[in-house]
């Protein structure tokens, strides 16, 4: 079985699934895709993820506010009330994007540190976001104690010395469809120094299709190529990625295993 480490169902097109979110579900599960992280950036949205998502005993949720929608200054309360949805297992997606929006650094820092904040009143581990970031990122994490709850950096396509640091503070690594990119090869490097015990797949549908999906909307079933890529990427079988990343979110969410 696999898992998508972190999508986001409540931003799907739906008019191709006949406009419901069962046909997504269901097309994972066809995929033994069995569990999904549904993942918030906005805490206005929240509410509305949560409600859509209810009934699918294999969705967790996330809560927090994606570093590129800071328009306005977090609201660390409003945070840590959302974020005691019994369905809510980590806190994010925050961290610090400046390859997108340099100009809102200042808003991006304090954000992210006041998720880092209620993660550890909560105690719940962090879904990172970083782009071009890597010192302030680690910088933050530190300051912060992150590594009390540790969390995901996701959808990494960072360098190995940057992974290497978040590993050492108890974080795990993701990766997503950008693995099977052909100009990804820096990436792929890392993909294959990655410990066993610390890796994630992920798809972050709807965006960023694998190979051979490129153009199309991405979906949680699609996670599968991103386990081949990676199998391939580090010489092993399908099957092991599976059981590995499984059971390496399973550690570090305990509360998802059935
Ligand atoms: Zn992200
Ligand atoms: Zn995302």
């Amino acid at each position: 079985m696999f898992i998508d480490s972190h999508c986001h169902l409540d931003r799907l097109k739906l008019e191709e699934f006949d406009n419901n979110l069962d046909n997504v579900v269901n097309a994972a599960l066809e995929n033994n895709v069995n569990t999904l992280l549904c993942v918030s950036v906005t805490l206005e949205e929240f509410p509305a993820m949560a409600e859509k998502t209810a009934k699918y005993d294999n969705v967790w949720l996330t809560c927090g506010a994606h570093p590129l929608n800071q328009d306005d200054e977090i609201n660390p309360e409003q945070l840590q009330e959302l974020a005691t949805n019994p369905r809510v297992v980590a806190i994010g997606e925050t961290g610090l994007d400046y390859f997108y929006a340099p100009e809102t650094k200042q808003v991006q820092l304090d954000s992210f540190r006041k998720h880092v904040r209620v993660a550890n009143q909560l105690n719940k581990p962090l879904i990172i976001h970083t782009r071009d970031a890597q010192e302030d990122t680690l910088a933050i994490l530190r300051e912060e104690h992150a590594e009390n709850v540790g969390g995901i950096l996701h959808c990494f396509t960072e360098s190995w010395e940057m992974a290497e640091q978040a590993i050492a503070m108890g974080f795990y690594i993701s990766f997503s469809g950008i693995v099977t990119f052909k100009n990804a090869s820096a990436l792929r490097e890392v993909a294959k120094k990655v410990p066993a015990d610390r890796f994630l797949i992920e798809t972050d549908a709807p965006y960023l299709a694998p190979v051979p999906h490129r153009g199309k909307q991405n979906q949680p079933a699609y996670v599968v190529e991103v386990a081949k890529h990676l199998a391939s990427i580090r010489g092993t079988s399908v099957a092991e990625i599976a059981k590995q990343s499984t059971d390496n979110f399973h550690r570090l969410f305990a509360q998802t295993k059935a």
